[in-house]
């Protein structure tokens, strides 16, 4: 990039005590010291769209070293970009020093040096960013915003647009392109077309992401309490082959498989308005049960694992050793599944389903909890009653009674 562009500044049209505190004295401590700091990134665009934001980044022309020595309570981070944590009670903030445009990509999952020119000015480090209402820099000590990206204007109509081209931003870091539907679904915003054109250009770029980071962002999707609707977008743009190439060998047997899956993300979403929370385990479930369910059936079976205690690890196993995806997790999913086959036995079971089996047991696992909630989900998505549900709880809760 050439010559800096002119930055935008708007007086804070919120009060400053939505701020965090410790944010602000950890920018104030850097600004007295000489450095230009700001509040960046996600906590400006929640602040100004209304939400409270989950973590407060702070972006400095200190350097890492220089931020270390400044706050006695921190430490430099050094993974791909050293960052610094500052410790503030039982908190910690990341101060990230002003990086360079272009660049480094980020689909690469080496390591890469920090060499000194990676640092760069702040118009940089915003222009760097991905979206314009991302791209947004607060000063809480002069009360304002400062905007290098004509991010102000894009989070006054609403709308998504990359800094710069999408054709270029997409293609750059394909994982943008699901950080474009996580920002639209979870903050109510639309899309340019540009962007919606770029993203089903560039869709299958996404196969040449780390594995790691697109299972992250696709864990992450799942979480937004709108899954139901980051499905549909995932489809209109042509992702889900891209996401997870395992499981589409099944989405391909037949085309109402990825509706399926959409009434258990709309159940899951469901579950989510009613205070659910899903985690890596649950998630991984939601994505691969109706088809360990189809695999469990003999007469739709069509892989050759038979033992029920397998179909899982079978199904999941490819996918959590190329995303690697934390193992417990991958082993709570199974047993999860796995579970299903005895709290709602299927009719294929015939007999052997209402045999006596340990309950007892099965509720002191530390993965039963989920289990249930997951046998809920099922029963949603099916439009069947809970009523199963509610008894295996009641079973549960007496137990526990009789126990404590
Ligand atoms: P969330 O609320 O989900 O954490 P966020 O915007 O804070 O959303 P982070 O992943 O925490 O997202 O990233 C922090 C900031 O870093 C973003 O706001 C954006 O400015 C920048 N950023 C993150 N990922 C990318 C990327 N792939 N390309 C460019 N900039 C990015
Ligand atoms: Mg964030």
């Amino acid at each position: 990039m050439a010559s800096p562009p002119k930055a935008e500044r708007y007086k804070l049209p919120f009060p400053r005590r939505y701020l965090d505190r410790r944010a602000v004295s950890i920018v104030r401590q850097l600004q007295e010291a000489g450095f230009e700091s700001y509040l960046v990134g996600g906590c400006v665009r929640d602040l100004l769209l209304g939400s409270r934001p989950k973590d407060f980044d702070i972006a400095t022309a200190a350097r890492p070293h220089q931020v270390r020595r400044l706050f006695r309570r921190s430490r430099i981070i050094g993974r791909r970009f050293k960052i610094v944590h500052v410790h503030m009670g039982r908190d910690f903030y990341e101060v990230a020093t002003f990086r360079a445009a272009p660049e480094e990509t980020e689909t690469e999952e080496v390591e890469t040096i920090t060499r000194d020119n990676d640092y760069g000015p702040s118009w940089e480090d915003a222009n760097r960013r991905d979206f314009t209402v991302n791209g947004l820099f607060l000063d809480p000590v002069a009360e304002e915003i400062v905007d290098w990206v004509d991010g102000m204007r894009d989070i006054e109509a609403g709308v998504l647009h990359t800094i710069g081209d999408p054709e270029v931003r997409f293609p750059e870091d394909p994982v943008r392109i699901l950080r474009l539907i996580k920002f639209m679904r979870r903050l109510d915003l639309s899309p340019g077309d540009a962007e919606i054109r770029a993203a089903k250009n560039h869709a299958e770029r996404l196969s040449e992401s780390a594995p790691a980071r697109l299972a992250e962002e696709v864990f992450r999707l799942l979480a937004t309490r709108q899954a139901a609707g980051v499905w549909d977008d995932v489809q209109a743009l042509g992702l889900e082959k891209f996401l997870i190439p395992e499981l589409q060998v099944w989405l391909k047997q037949d085309p109402a498989h990825a509706q399926e899956l959409g009434k258990r993300f709309e159940a899951l979403d469901q579950m989510a308005a009613e205070g659910f929370e899903t985690d890596y385990a649950f998630s991984l479930a939601v994505l691969f049960g109706p088809w360990v369910e189809q695999e469990f059936d003999p007469a739709r079976r069509t892989l050759r694992v038979s033992e029920f205690s397998q179909v899982a690890s079978a199904l999941t196993g490819e996918f959590q050793q190329r995303a690697r995806l934390p193992r417990f997790a991958v082993t709570f999913a199974n047993r999860i599944l796995a579970a299903q086959l005895r709290l709602d036995p299927p009719e294929f079971l015939g007999s052997k389903g209402q045999r006596r089996w340990n309950f007892k047991g099965m509720a002191g696992q530390e993965w039963f909890p989920l289990a249930m909630d997951y046998l809920k989900l099922r029963l949603i998505a099916s439009g069947r009653d809970l009523k199963i549900y509610q008894d295996w709880r009641e079973k549960d809760l007496s137990l526990k009674r009789k126990d404590s």
